[in-house]
């Protein structure tokens, strides 16, 4: 998914809600003042001692990987791993579990895939195709034509010799000239991408060390849907470039055997919760997505975060703790391809959207959680400030203002609704792990992982205990910084 950071306008719309009131308990919060509460209440130290004792996040992320495996969204594996989550939901006492299917579009299967160089060294080339990409039904040899390490003039003046070569994307053109011109240069060059009849596209991964990605759509857009497409080993692109540059031309056989499936089909949001005591109808939400790409088994996106809000869940029925709000857990699906899970949800639930008093989402890895990211809600800040109060000691503090749109909270943040991104320490996660066929469970940190339980428990408890309502409004963002592929 591409990241985009953007920052706070202006607050625009109000919608009808009750206003922010004062806080309910606690010291009141100082602007620009640390809170610190001296406040683990009896039933969130009954939560955190729970899961400190007896949690099981660990066993069943590690089941989830290892014995169900990659979860690529509208495979068979997918389905079975909702069917094992929502198993666990039951068997920790969690009431209206269920799976709700929304219209995905047609699956996709990896294949063969391989790349050689057929003149020079002849090396085997690591490959990975980029998913939904149409297959090479066959070995296919062509001329590599390098895109990259020139101006995006230069780029364009390769229009019109595209046809038949394999087109390798070495690194995108430096940034210059105003931004909107860039744009429409580039949508030039991808469009003459798509069009000129090029054999095959690479892509080098953004990773070094061997470590590949991936990324990939039925919906398409920017992934160029119709030309076979693969992401290629860094230090393998580099090794082409060199001879490029040396001997003027180069051959390559590529094989991708990837194939989409011929009909559509249904995707789906696992939903498990246990129900306010006072206010059953409004709702804490606790999601992830449970989803995951191919080239691994999708520990650390978003095993971890799945596991983690499921924990939550487990943690607080088994200490008999009864939230006043209802507190719900969504696994969601199709956020790889482009957070169809969460968009949905929102659509399927338009009517109740006014009765949720908080999203909390975990989908950033396995590292320390640190706090949560307000999306622009600055006028939430005391709300959350004091629901993770419990938690500054165990270095759950930070607010940030930021806000991006890549993962499932932002189909909620659209509708004005109040919608936190967990942050987490980045350990490997953005030069290893992501998207990367090492997401593995020997990368996830328990430790960590148990916090990050703790911290979704928490602070949800916190926000479903809560006297307040959290105002629902809409926020108005712009671009920060370019977006970056992750
Ligand atoms: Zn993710």
């Amino acid at each position: 998914m591409p990241r985009l950071i953007f920052v706070l306008v202006a607050s625009v719309a109000l919608l009808a809600q009750t206003p922010a009131p004062a806080m309910q308990h606690g010291k009141p919060t100082r602007e620009g003042a640390e809170y610190i509460a001296a406040v683990a209440t009896t039933s969130t130290a009954k939560v955190i001692a729970e899961i400190r004792d007896h949690q099981q996040a660990v066993s069943n992320l590690q089941y989830l990987c290892d014995e169900i495996g990659p979860r690529l969204t509208g495979s068979a594996r997918l389905v079975t791993a909702h069917e094992w989550m929502e198993g666990r939901m039951k068997s920790y006492g969690l009431v209206n579990v269920h799976r709700e299917a929304y219209d995905f579009g047609p699956s996709w299967t990896r294949g063969v895939e391989t790349a050689r160089i057929i003149n020079h060294n002849g090396l085997n080339l690591q490959v990975a195709q980029m998913a939904w990409s149409p297959a090479t039904h066959g070995p296919l040899k062509g001329e590599v034509v390098l895109l990259g390490g020139k101006t995006l003039e230069e780029m364009l003046g390769l229009i019109g010799h595209l046809k038949g070569k394999i087109v390798l994307m070495g690194s995108f053109p430096k940034s210059e000239g105003d931004p909107k011109g860039r744009r429409e240069k580039m949508m030039k060059l991808f469009g003459a991408i798509r069009t000129e009849g090029i054999a095959a596209f690479l892509m080098g991964s953004e990773k070094e060390g061997g470590f590949l990605t991936m990324t990939g759509s039925p919906k398409g857009g920017r992934f160029l849907p119709n030309v076979p497409a693969a992401f290629m080993n860094r230090e393998h692109v580099n090794i082409l470039k060199r001879l490029l540059e040396k001997h003027g031309s180069l051959e390559l056989e590529l094989n991708l055997g990837g194939v989409a499936s011929e009909k559509p089909v249904q995707a789906y949001n696992s939903i498990g919760e246990i129900p306010g005591s006072e206010r059953p109808e409004e709702v804490v939400i606790l999601g992830a997505h449970l989803d995951s790409w191919d080239l691994g088994t999708g520990a650390t996106d978003n095993g971890t975060g799945s596991v983690a809000v499921v924990e939550a869940l487990r943690a607080i029925q088994a200490a008999g703790v009864k939230p006043k709000r209802t507190i719900r857990v969504v696994l969601f699906s199709g956020e790889e391809q482009g957070i169809f899970g969460s968009k949905a949800y929102v659509k399927a639930h338009k009517d109740e959207l006014k009765n949720i008093q908080a999203v909390l989402i975990d989908d950033l890895g396995t590292g320390k959680v640190r706090g949560f990211a307000m999306e622009g809600r600055e006028d939430l800040r005391p709300f959350m400030a004091e629901a993770i109060a419990p938690l500054n000691e165990m270095g759950v503090r930070e607010l940030p203002l930021e806000a991006s749109e890549d993962s499932d909270h932002a189909p909620f943040v659209e509708e004005g609704i109040p919608a936190f991104f967990s942050i987490q320490d980045n350990e490997d996660y953005f030069t290893a792990t992501h998207h990367s066929q090492a997401d593995t469970f020997e990368h996830v940190k328990p430790e960590a992982l148990v916090e990050g339980a703790t911290a979704m428990a928490v602070t949800s408890l916190g926000l479903a205990d809560m006297g307040p309502r959290l105002p629902h409004k809409m926020v108005e963002m712009v671009e920060k910084q370019a977006p970056v592929s992750h």
